[in-house]
């Protein structure tokens, strides 16, 4: 709730019964919180007055004119700050009610958690069907093409090229998939390093490991949330004195949104890096007016459950080398030798979607222009809610940008910003709301302690890159310059937010996320 409408919730012992139907009946929520001082904002909390007590009162012939305090007290039933919405819920059942204040250290009444919120959860991202997806998929049915391969398979592939500008796919069982091809389609093997940024899901860096090969994970600029060209150039360096040239970069566009193409690419291709983009979570974005995903040599999309557009499961990996597309069939299909009997010299995989889902995926390429405008509407909608609200900067669309919006992300400013990101979170998921930390980066995942990393900036005192991954040690060590100057990308977790963003949340639900963040960071200033 809006934090005036909680503040509407609370009223003062002294007020009349007749007060407090009125306020019963203005608020709506079927409860009222009485709290001491004059102020009835941030007094302790005495009791709850609800329908049921005022209309006790009136039967046992209360004057409406009388205080609240003439009512027969009982002691609230309450949970501190600290309490999960498993608590909440626990104590609802066990008393039968259906609201729960929450009260802080000092048992002032700082929040309200109702049942109805905690039946309607708000998750981040969910699937999304369009209409023409069961009928698609009914197609594959009654065809019999239910074995991998088959019209839809070559239909999906086609009009995903189309759309994003490139001349030949694949389609493929994951994004990981298509991420594990693609680097062994650019040699990676044994012994190589391979760039790759840092502030991304793990999916991104796992195939590099899985080859053998040593990832450098690259650090964020603060504008665009991706790789820093600043950083790029600094890692190219120091190898190239090493004598190391890296086998393939890894870019990833982060929720929605290309990386700076236009300062990347030269410097990759001066170092003769090819790029393997990863536009995973970037379909529908574009970049200077060209689609996301059409700057690699290859890149990857996936179609998990969580993405703008998902066939439940798949990806794709895109080219415009009809050899290296070719070539990632053959290996995502075994590896077949062109023989009746079966023939096998290289090392082949499992990999290629089903016809079924790639019926799916048809029809949500039809919709994926009006998921990407209302993914947007949903973050227009919180950067106008929350615009007043001081210390939290939005993920910014930088100049000739147009993210998707895939997920709306903001960072908490200033000191002690990962407690107050934690206790928003904490706050949310006790309103049943699910949003999520901005991803973790690669350089301080336990996974990939001891990898080099080379920050944005070199820190102050440090006489510059290459860095070694530290694996979490809590807030970091004393003294780090603060901010999104110098290792941007832990930065951006520790202060960084994902809201619940996706295409098919109601309007009740994207206004009720608006008051629970104003409120929850409000409350952060209050209980501080
Ligand atoms: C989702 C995602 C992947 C992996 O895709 P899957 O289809 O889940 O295997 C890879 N990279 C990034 C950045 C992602 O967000």
């Amino acid at each position: 709730m809006k934090p005036e409408s909680f503040t509407r919730l609370c009223i003062p012992p002294n007020a009349s019964l007749h007060d407090a139907l009125a306020r019963l009946d203005a608020t709506a929520q079927g409860i009222l919180l009485v709290t001491a001082g004059t102020d009835g904002v941030t007094g302790r909390l005495l009791r709850t007055v609800t329908d049921g007590d005022l209309r006790r009162a009136a039967l046992a012939g209360v004057e409406a004119a009388s205080p609240l305090s003439v009512l027969p007290s009982h002691p609230p039933l309450t949970v501190g700050l600290q309490a999960t919405q498993r608590d909440v819920l626990a104590l609802m059942d066990a008393h039968r009610i259906d609201h729960v204040p929450v009260v802080d250290a000092a048992g002032r009444a700082v929040d309200l958690i109702t049942r109805r919120e905690l039946s309607q959860r708000v998750y981040l991202s969910s699937p999304h069907l369009g209409e023409d997806e069961v009928g698609l998929v009914q197609e594959a049915f009654s065809s019999n093409w239910i074995a991998p391969l088959g019209p839809h398979v070559d239909g999906f592939e086609q009009e995903l090229a189309a759309l994003v500008g490139v001349q030949h796919a694949a389609a493929t069982s994951s994004g990981t998939a298509a991420l594990h091809l693609g680097l062994r389609l650019l040699g990676v093997g044994p012994g190589d390093v391979v760039l790759c940024s840092s502030l991304t899901f793990v999916a991104s860096a796992n195939p590099i490991k899985q080859l053998g090969a040593t990832p450098v994970f690259i650090d964020s600029e603060p504008e665009s949330w991706n790789m820093s060209p600043q950083a790029l150039a600094a890692a190219l360096a120091t190898l190239r004195a090493q004598g190391i040239t890296p086998k393939a970069a890894v870019v990833v566009n982060l929720y929605g949104q290309s990386a700076e193409m236009r300062a990347l690419l030269p410097l990759l291709h001066a170092a003769g890096v090819p790029m393997l983009e990863d536009a995973a979570e970037s379909l529908g974005a574009s970049y200077h007016g060209q689609p996301s995903g059409s700057f690699g040599r290859l890149a990857v999309f996936s179609f998990n459950g969580n993405k703008i557009i998902t066939t439940s499961g798949g990806g794709m990996l895109v080219s415009n080398d009809a050899a290296l597309i070719a070539h990632a069939r053959a290996l995502s299909t075994q590896a077949r030798e062109p023989a009746r009997h079966y023939e096998h010299v290289e090392d082949g995989y499992n990999y290629r979607l089903s016809n079924v889902l790639a019926g799916i995926g048809r029809g949500q390429l039809r919709v994926l222009e009006q998921r990407v405008q209302s993914r947007r509407a949903v973050f227009e909608q919180y950067r106008q809610a929350l615009a007043g609200v001081p210390g939290l900067r939005w993920m910014a669309e930088p100049e000739g940008h147009r993210s998707t919006r895939w997920l709306s992300a903001f960072v908490l400013e200033g000191e002690g910003a990962q407690a107050r990101r934690d206790a928003l979170l904490d706050f949310l998921e006790r309103h049943n709301v699910e949003a999520r930390p901005v991803w973790k980066p690669m350089h301080l995942q336990p996974l990939y302690a001891g990898c080099r990393y080379f920050p944005h900036a070199p820190a102050q005192g440090n006489a510059g890159p290459p860095q070694v991954s530290s694996p979490p040690s809590g807030d970091g060590p004393a003294g780090r310059p603060w901010g999104l100057t110098h290792d941007v990308s832990r930065a951006l977790f520790e202060g960084g937010v994902c809201l619940p963003s996706g295409s098919n949340m109601s309007a009740a639900q994207r206004e009720r996320v608006c008051e629970l963040v104003a409120r929850g960071l409000e409350l952060m200033v209050q209980t501080a």
